[in-house]
């Protein structure tokens, strides 16, 4: 079949609802939106599971007293949305045209049609990208200072960034750690006043400026023992003994696809409207909806990213049954 034939699409294969994104938010959308015999469309990514599945034990999501795995929370989620009649695939989206009605979404060799969408792609953390940071993730690497700072109770570890996410990183770890170094590749701070200087008024933590992280040191031990840094301004190399190394270096929100056709702050996050509409120039756009960390800079735990997207399957019913479905 041609690609033109395959991209070609019936009046039969308008979904009512998809969903980009599988993460928390997009599964629990899917769950609602599945109870409601909508069967939803799910698309997931790049990282199937989204934030979740690269955590280790969560602790504070309701319901799981002893905690719970992180991929194995999201991997229930998704069996619980497909109970119901979610579909999942895997989709890279092209392009999106959100003026359509139908919404058309191009996954390339794919053209899928919906009356509604959630977009419910996530924030991903921004890392340093060295291989050895890469290797040691969930073995003493973390990108979320809540989810595993607990278990760095009375060890050493660092904190990389010169943000306010660094500054509350850094003074959140202290709760655990008996010493924080705060790694920051610059001389000057972009974290507020309040912030950094409670941050540095701490007396466990250290700041080392000028400084960047050459190596996280623990690969073929499997677990985080220290990190070798160079200070930028004398060049000097040494290497630190420490047990955690965490990023609090920002994230990027996945949302650049719609750039244009919907309003984005000026970090990429989406501007939404009471946690759940999309606007462009201030106006509602109908029937897209978002839900989780790609409109959240502010919480972006796993339980508001599961809350909005709960939020944003019921609109989508309320949409649905307000134009005749
Ligand atoms: P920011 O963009 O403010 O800061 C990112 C920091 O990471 C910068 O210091 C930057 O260094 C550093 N960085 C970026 N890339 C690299 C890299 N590749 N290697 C080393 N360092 C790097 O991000 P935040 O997440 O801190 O904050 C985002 C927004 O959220 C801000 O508006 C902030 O105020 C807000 N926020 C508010 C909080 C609060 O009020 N409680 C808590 C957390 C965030 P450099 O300066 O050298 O570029």
């Amino acid at each position: 079949m041609s690609e033109a034939a395959q991209k070609e699409s019936t009046a039969e294969d308008i979904r009512d609802v998809v969903i980009l994104g599988s993460g928390c938010s997009g599964l629990t959308a899917a769950i609602y939106a599945a109870r409601s015999n909508l069967k939803p469309l799910v698309i997931e990514g790049h990282e199937p599971g989204g934030q979740l599945s690269v955590t280790t034990l969560v602790e504070n999501f309701p319901g799981w007293p002893d905690g719970v795995q992180g991929p194995e929370l999201v991997e229930n989620m998704r069996k619980q949305a497909e109970k119901f009649g979610a579909e999942l695939e895997m989709g890279h989206l092209v392009n999106a045209d959100l003026n359509k009605a139908p919404i058309e979404l191009d996954f390339g060799s794919k053209t899928v049609r919906t009356r509604t969408l959630i977009v419910a792609s996530g924030a991903s953390a921004r890392w340093l990208g060295l291989p050895s940071e890469q290797a040691l993730i969930g073995h003493g690497v973390s990108s979320c200072a809540t989810c595993d700072g607990f278990f760095f109770s009375g060890k050493e570890i660092c904190v990389i960034g010169g943000g306010d996410s660094a500054m509350e990183e850094a003074i959140f770890l202290t709760r655990f750690a008996t010493k924080v170094y705060l790694i920051h590749r610059s001389a000057a701070f972009r974290a507020s006043k309040i912030m950094l200087e409670r941050a540095m008024a701490h007396p466990s933590i250290e700041f080392l400026t000028n400084t960047i992280v050459e190596e996280v040191l623990g690969v073929e031990e499997k677990e985080v023992r220290g990190i070798r840094i160079r200070n930028t301004a004398t060049n000097e190399v040494r290497e630190i003994g420490l047990s955690g190394f965490f990023l609090g270096i920002g994230h990027i929100p996945n949302a650049k696809f719609f750039a244009g056709q919907m309003d984005l702050d000026e970090d990429g996050y989406i501007v939404s409207k009471d946690n759940v509409f999309t606007t462009l120039q201030g106006k509602v756009i109908p029937g897209v909806f978002c839900a989780g960390d790609v409109q959240d800079r502010r919480y972006r735990q796993a339980i508001t990213a599961s809350g909005t997207g709960c939020m944003a399957a019921l609109e989508v019913e309320k949409y649905l049954e307000e134009h005749g479905r």
